[in-house]
């Protein structure tokens, strides 16, 4: 087992780095191009608050998918476990995240997960607020609080970039809309998905949320719970079982902790009880996570005993 330090992990960025030659950078993101594809950064932060971070943990990326976590705890808040559930299923999927046909082959009526792109914007929609603006606003200052950084944003780069590209999505929510999935307003669901997608933060701030998520659900700055353990149970275990889309399973045997990924390359780890982890490595295999964070991820679960699964207490 290896001493958790920040020469440690400088030591860790440089064996994973060389996995990004595998991977390739999402250049549909603005300002995404080949000069980021050796980029990798973590940052981790412990129970008792104390910081690591190595490599290009300063790099800010929009969120994408990392954001699936923080609308499904709002949404578990708003509507409760049973009513989510209902809209959305909690089994994995074998198909890429943004399949079509999952939505005719598990349940005409709902997507497999929470962690694919249908099942995002069905949660998007259960979202409560007064307005559209409001239901976003409600989210930033959600992730502000618990990442402790209210200099949090959305890019406008990035949404415009989303809504550019959303063929793919509206057609998810539309036929959602057609199987009776989504019953509130599909334009209003999508552009709020599109926003949560493109808030931008670096690895200390992923690494914060995935803190809130491994220990309590509590604000950084008040120690108020904000989410009750229960939902965060079943954020994590969601996160266990599909997190990193069809390669959920891989993860859940090489590393052992809840995470998710999102195609900006970056990844939310969060160990009960023990830390947050945040990675970001631009360059992505074609199932979309971060092949050099991937790596990285595994080798710190290897090095730092961070297997949930194993016999110290869990770990080990
Ligand atoms: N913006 C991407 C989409 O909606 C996010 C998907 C992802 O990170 N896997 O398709």
């Amino acid at each position: 087992m290896k001493e958790l330090t920040t020469d440690y992990l400088e030591d860790a960025i440089e064996d994973s780095r060389p996995f990004a030659a595998s991977g390739n950078v999402n250049m549909s993101l603005p300002n995404f191009d080949e000069t980021m594809k050796d980029m990798l950064g973590v940052s981790i932060i412990t129970t008792d608050q104390q910081c690591y971070s190595a490599g290009d943990h300063l790099q800010v990326i929009p969120m994408q998918s990392t954001s699936k976590v923080v609308g499904l705890m709002l949404a578990l808040q708003d509507f409760g476990k049973e009513r989510v559930f209902n809209a959305v299923g909690m089994e994995p999927m074998g198909d890429f995240f943004n399949s079509i046909s999952q939505l005719e082959s598990f349940d005409t009526s709902k997507p497999f997960n929470p962690m694919i792109n249908a099942g995002a914007i069905a949660v998007a929609a259960m979202i409560k607020g007064q307005s559209p603006e409001n239901r976003f606003s409600r989210y930033l200052d959600f992730l502000k609080e618990m990442t402790d950084n209210d200099q949090l944003y959305m890019s406008e780069d990035v949404y415009e970039a989303e809504k550019a590209n959303s063929a793919r999505n509206r057609s998810l929510a539309y036929f959602m809309q057609s199987t009776g999935t989504l019953v509130t307003d599909v334009e209003e669901a999508l552009d709020l998905y599109f926003r949560m997608n493109s808030v931008m933060m670096c690895s200390d701030d992923f690494a914060r949320i995935g803190l809130f998520l491994a220990c309590g659900g509590r604000s950084p700055q008040t120690g108020e719970r904000l989410i009750p353990p229960h939902h965060l149970r079943t954020v994590k275990a969601i996160m266990m079982t599909s997190g990193m889309y069809n390669s959920s399973g891989h993860y859940a045997v090489e590393a052992g902790f809840p995470c998710k990924s999102g195609v900006s390359g970056s990844i939310i780890g969060a160990i009960p009880g023990r830390m947050g982890v945040g990675v970001i490595g631009p360059a992505i295999d074609e199932k979309g996570n971060s092949t050099a964070g991937g790596a990285l991820i595994k080798k710190l679960s290897q090095d730092l005993g961070l297997n949930m699964f194993g016999e110290k207490g869990g770990f080990g």
